[in-house]
């Protein structure tokens, strides 16, 4: 069965977006971890968190996604901007442990022209002190459309965080399709020619979510525009064989197009009947 979900508004709790996220369908779901734009999270309700991974336990849910501000910068130059990310994200883990084995997404952040390799550096540093061996989260890097001085637009950048990580076993990768084309990796007319460059560099056994969505920008254009399923420029075709790829059938999907519930609602009916589920 295709393991999808959509990215859901956390503000009623957890149990909710279990709730919303099998009434369009799913069966997992992506949240905030906290508000992107503001500080501190709000305090997590220990039976909301239980009730949820009951509720997932009982209808069968794959692992869920939280997501970190995406206003973090794990690698930012002012010691006070990396401060708040190391904080934010070494809270952020403390709290999932609240829903046990599950993922947590984060942008490596941009190097703001520290060039690439100092910012590989500090993003390594940062995880080597927020990384815990008792953790049962793992940790995934997601793969950037690589504009500004972003780091993490390329497989050998996330590759050389990994390396350079200590407890590196607690790190996968979350692959962005709007993303990756962005940054010049033609899933459209080559997937197999990606997915066996991501094998060769990254691993694909470390290759643990998908955010699932079409780009309003050119390929390779470096620009970060996410579109409805479909009305892209990777189009139906191309998302249609991704999601029945032998190497990403099984994993956890992840909508972050333009929509509304319902919207994320008629996209997942779409993808299920694509792969012969509805
Ligand atoms: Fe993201
Ligand atoms: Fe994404
Ligand atoms: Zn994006």
């Amino acid at each position: 069965m295709l393991n999808i979900g959509a990215h859901l508004s956390s503000s009623k709790g957890f149990l909710h977006m279990g709730k919303e996220a099998v009434s369009i369908g799913g069966n997992t779901f992506q949240f905030f971890t906290r508000n992107p734009r503001g500080g501190k999270a709000k305090d997590i309700d220990p039976a909301d968190a239980k009730a949820l991974n009951d509720f997932m336990a009982e209808n069968g849910f794959a692992k869920i996604l939280a997501h970190a501000p995406y206003t973090l910068n794990p690698c930012a130059k002012d010691e006070k901007i990396l401060e708040f990310a190391l904080m934010a994200m070494e809270d952020d883990l403390k709290r999932m442990e609240y829903v046990p084995g599950n993922y947590y997404n984060f942008h490596p952040g941009s190097h703001v022209g520290q060039g690439a390799e100092k910012g590989i550096e500090k993003i390594a540093e940062l995880l080597n002190k927020i990384l815990k061996e008792e953790q049962t989260t793992t940790v995934l890097l997601e793969t950037m459309s690589g504009k500004g001085s972003e780091v993490g637009r390329s497989f050998e950048e996330l590759r050389a965080i990994i390396d350079r990580t200590e407890l590196s076993d607690k790190l996968g990768v979350c692959l962005d399709t709007c993303h990756v084309y962005s940054a010049g990796y033609d899933i459209v007319s080559n997937l197999d020619g990606v997915l066996e460059e991501f094998d060769r560099v990254i691993g694909l056994q470390r290759l643990k979510a998908i955010h699932l969505n079409d780009s309003m920008m050119p390929f390779a254009s470096n620009k970060d525009r996410h579109e409805k399923i479909g009305k892209g420029t990777i189009g139906l075709e191309a998302i249609s064989r991704f999601i029945c790829h032998d190497a990403l059938k099984d994993i956890p999907m992840f909508l972050e197009t333009p929509n509304e519930l319902s919207g994320y609602k008629e996209e997942i009916s779409l993808l299920r009947g694509i792969r012969g589920e509805n």
